[in-house]
């Protein structure tokens, strides 16, 4: 027998909808790429994400088309979110932290469309254009009297005049909730980047979740600051959760330094926000000097790398800020485990719930883990036992776009498929979970990643290399920094200085490694297979020239 329930699909946007009725007056404040404070209303994003659907459907894009962003967080990319998405188009976010070859190969690989970008990647759209043959249109994200002249980009439109002209009637569309309605490309262990699809109902479970009090507890009342960009898995989903809940929405634009950010803070009242641990690095670095503090700001969740323990405490001892640890990866969503306490862990010595509030945190309910070792044997809950990360839930990837790199999916003895995260951790009584190490080959810097093969392909064209290993090192800004090992050709002859100049213009400048270490051998395991953590163990005294 079935429910007798309204059979409605979860679509994004049905949040648009709700925002426009019952948040109308709702503020959306953007620092924007020309330095000033734009102000408007969730009534205004509604109004100009249907004049998007019009001029989307205007260019004859088709259901599922793809549509690409280089943009920061701000108004204008929200307005993307919801008009692309909503229209039945999958928002394509890419990240422009990446060398314009990396940018070439997604664009191309995803098939975008239209490209919408803030000026700022003005440099990179005209270094990748005329190698990306799929993208018929180019949007600058700007005022029409802004828009440049001669910039040699073909058809390019100010996103003012291209939505200008656009009616704001529009009924969004109803198809089925599984139809994809985003995707963002992460940087894989082996082989080219693989983009997580995600769908209307990964993306709307995945934002009711994320309001969640034991997630984000975002609500009505918050003023919330997503410095976490809108090219790196939605934000964290707050372009979603926020239209759930109608909280204010601040947006950062690109001005990411502590002085902007704290500056943004006091004056829009913020009371939640989110980042990587290096922006908020940068945040304290600013205030501590200054003796500044906080007049609004209640709690702030960090993730996207381990968060520090002295961060957790100079936010709570200095500022009476909260610290919700996370960790998520694209693949989810992205989030997996958030940190907060339990009733009974209120009555603790201070020490103790320290020590809780440095893990990962528990799973959010739609997200099941277990923790394996090497022959799939789930291990115990004992806080000791460390073994990979495998989740599944409806909000977690089953496969990547164009099933790039086969089934990732590790089937259990019911044949039901988990996803294995490249993590490995352990996982105490209470559920809570604490990230040991990686085993995926991985370097993250100031929360981006850095693929090694990239690093090592890049070593070994140099004439006098024969091989090279590339790992993470600890830096107390960067979280990790790369360095590449290095084995030298019998009788050839390559400086540190040499090979670091050889990397220029090869990848994007804060990949290249910031060391060279000589090596006579690097380890091999049985199937000829380096052995990183066998070279990290060899290293483990080496300390970076910069950090
Ligand atoms: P991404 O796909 O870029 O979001 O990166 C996800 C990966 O970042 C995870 O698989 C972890 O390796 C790492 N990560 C994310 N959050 C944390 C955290 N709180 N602590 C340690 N590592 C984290």
């Amino acid at each position: 027998m079935l429910g007798l329930m309204q059979d409605q699909p979860l679509l994004i946007s049905q949040l648009l909808e709700f925002a426009d009725r019952h948040h109308r007056d709702g503020e959306i404040v953007s620092r924007r790429v020309e330095g000033d404070i734009h102000r408007y209303t969730y009534k205004d994003l509604a109004v100009r994400a249907r004049k998007v659907a019009n001029a989307l459907d205007a260019m004859k894009l088709q259901f599922s088309d793809r549509v690409a962003t280089l943009a920061w967080n701000g108004y204008r990319h929200l307005e993307l979110y919801y008009g692309v998405s909503g229209s039945g188009r999958v928002l394509h976010t890419l990240n422009p932290r990446l060398h314009p070859d990396q940018v070439v190969w997604i664009a191309n690989h995803a098939e975008d469309q239209v490209l919408c970008f803030d000026m700022t990647f003005l440099p990179i759209v005209q270094a990748v254009h005329a190698r990306c043959p799929t993208i018929k249109h180019f949007i600058a994200l700007c005022d029409a009297d802004k828009l440049p002249q001669d910039t040699g980009i073909p058809n390019l439109t100010s996103y003012e005049d291209w939505i200008g002209g656009a009616s704001s009637d529009y009924v969004w569309p109803r198809f089925d909730e599984n139809s994809a309605s985003s995707m963002c490309y992460t940087s894989g262990t082996t082989g080219n980047p693989k983009a997580a699809l995600y769908s209307h109902r990964s993306s709307t479970l995945h934002a009711y979740a994320a309001a969640l009090p034991d997630v984000m507890c975002l609500s009505a009342r918050d003023s919330v600051l997503p410095v976490v960009p809108m090219f790196h898995v939605n934000a964290w989903g707050i372009p979603y959760s926020a239209l759930m809940v109608g909280c204010k929405l601040v947006f950062p634009g690109p001005a990411l330094d502590g002085k902007s950010v704290y500056e943004l803070m006091e004056s829009e009242g913020v009371t939640f926000a989110a980042g990587v641990p290096t922006v908020w690095q940068m945040l304290l670095g600013h205030m501590k000097p200054a003796g500044l503090r906080f007049s609004s700001l209640t709690r702030t969740v960090i993730g996207g790398s381990a968060c520090p323990p002295a961060m957790i405490n100079a936010f709570r001892d200095d500022y009476g800020v909260d610290v919700l640890h996370a960790w998520g990866m694209t693949e989810m969503s992205p989030l997996g485990t958030l940190c907060t306490l339990k009733n009974k862990h209120l009555t603790l010595r201070e020490d103790l719930q320290m020590a809780i509030r440095l893990k990962q945190g528990r799973a959010i309910f739609g997200v099941d883990m277990k923790i394996v070792d090497e022959n799939g044997q789930e291990l115990p809950w004992d806080g000791k036992a460390f073994g990979d990360v495998l989740v599944k839930g409806p909000w977690i990837v089953a496969s990547y776009f164009k099933g790039e790199g086969g089934d990732p999916l590790v089937k259990d003895s019911n044949g039901i498929g988990w996803f294995p995260t490249g993590d490995v951790a352990t996982i105490d009584e209470d559920g809570y979970l604490q990230i040991t190490d990686r085993s995926k080959d991985v370097i993250k810097s100031g929360g981006e990643w850095i693929s090694s093969i990239d690093i090592e392909n890049i070593a070994v064209a140099h004439p006098a290399v024969a091989m090279a290993a590339c790992i993470g090192v600890k830096h107390p800004k960067w979280d990790e920094r790369p360095i590449v090992a290095v084995v030298k050709k019998p009788g050839a002859e390559v400086t540190r200085d040499e090979l670091i100049a050889f990397y220029e213009g090869k990848t994007a400048k804060w990949q290249i490694p910031d060391d060279v270490v000589f090596v006579e051998a690097i380890p091999l395991g049985a199937t000829g297979k380096m052995l990183k953590t066998k070279l990290r163990e060899q290293l483990k005294d080496y300390k970076l020239p910069n950090a």
